[in-house]
């Protein structure tokens, strides 16, 4: 009796809201991306229309592969999004001002149960799935990018979301008292030295006050790759950049460490393509800031996965988690 058995949906959409772009997938039950698209994010400065677009954009890629009937949910990663509304809230460089109730805007237009979630806990959620945290149970993902440093942790298998759904802002905790401003409103937080925009400013400091000759000063732009590219070449200030911003990122996540006790601490975004030129010296004030009884004990990896397909993969993970539901059954 074939036909008295239910079947179950085999497909979900993935959906990564950034500040430039927003990339949208359908992604199969073994997490196969079976298609993937996107839009920029700033051609839509009103909210309803980028609602608008991105349900059309969605439903065409369902139809065009598969089926919409085929889709079970969807699961977005975007920037200040909190899992426990399912509004994105005050987003600091999205153009959406205020609380964007996102989950029920898009289950109003598609039709399907909608998760959300931030940007961090998305990476983290990608990391466990099919990236370097396969496995672990107790876990810490930092992203950083130009303008940020976000992090989120798993403990005993859960992400630890906090009470409001925003924990795990490691960017912005102290690292300086009264040091560099930040974007937050705070002095000194670790964001403000480690994300590349702190990198470019500490180079800037470090060229300006430099006695000698230093190659950053003829580099057309300055950025993570840049300045690598300088240290190779065995530029002392380049090299110093790099360690100085090191040293205060691996001080930040031996603080993150020495509370959590992870069993590894996986570093994804722009910055990991700074190689050696940070790790190591990361690495160095890491072990030397860390609580003693876990000295040497965590592993500090980098993502393996491809920037451009781990939020929508970790999106697509996400869906899988909410109930099943549809509003044109
Ligand atoms: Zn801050």
């Amino acid at each position: 009796m074939a036909e008295s058995v239910d079947k179950i949906k085999t497909r979900v959409i993935g959906i990564d809201i950034r500040v430039d772009r927003t990339t949208y997938a359908v992604v199969d039950i073994r997490g196969e991306i079976v298609a993937q698209d996107y839009f920029l994010t700033t051609d839509f400065i009103d909210l309803n229309d980028f609602i608008s677009a991105l349900s059309e954009k969605v439903i065409a890629l369902a139809e065009e592969n598969g089926g919409y009937e085929t889709i079970r949910s969807i699961g977005v990663s975007a920037p200040s999004a909190s899992s426990v509304t399912g509004c994105i809230e005050n987003a600091a460089n999205l153009p959406w001002k205020g609380v964007v109730p996102l989950a029920a805007m898009l289950r109003d237009r598609i039709g399907l149960a909608v998760a959300v979630a931030n940007d961090a806990h998305i990476t983290a959620l990608s990391e466990k799935s099919y990236g370097s945290a396969h496995g672990m149970k107790d876990f810490v993902v930092v992203s950083i990018s130009h303008g940020g440093l976000g992090s989120c942790f798993f403990s005993n298998g859960q992400p630890h979301l906090g009470y409001n759904g925003f924990a795990g802002e490691l960017g912005h905790t102290c690292v300086e008292v009264n040091g560099r401003e930040c974007g937050c409103g705070n002095r000194g937080c670790l964001e403000a030295y480690c994300s590349e925009k702190g990198l470019i400013k500490t180079a800037e400091e470090m060229i300006a006050s430099s006695k000698e000759p230093t190659l950053l000063s003829e580099m057309q732009e300055l950025n993570v790759k840049t300045i690598a590219d300088c240290c190779y070449k065995g530029d002392k200030v380049a090299i110093e950049v790099f360690r100085h911003t090191g040293e205060i990122l691996g001080l930040g996540m031996a603080n993150y460490a020495s509370v959590l006790n992870p069993e590894a601490i996986i570093l994804t975004g722009d910055m990991t393509q700074a190689g050696k030129w940070l790790l190591k010296p990361m690495r160095a004030s890491f072990e030397e800031h860390v609580f003693h009884n876990i000295k040497n004990k965590t592993r500090i990896l980098v993502s393996i996965l491809k920037e451009g397909e781990r939020d929508v993969l970790g999106a697509s993970a996400l869906a899988w988690d909410v109930k099943e539901y549809s509003l044109f059954k």
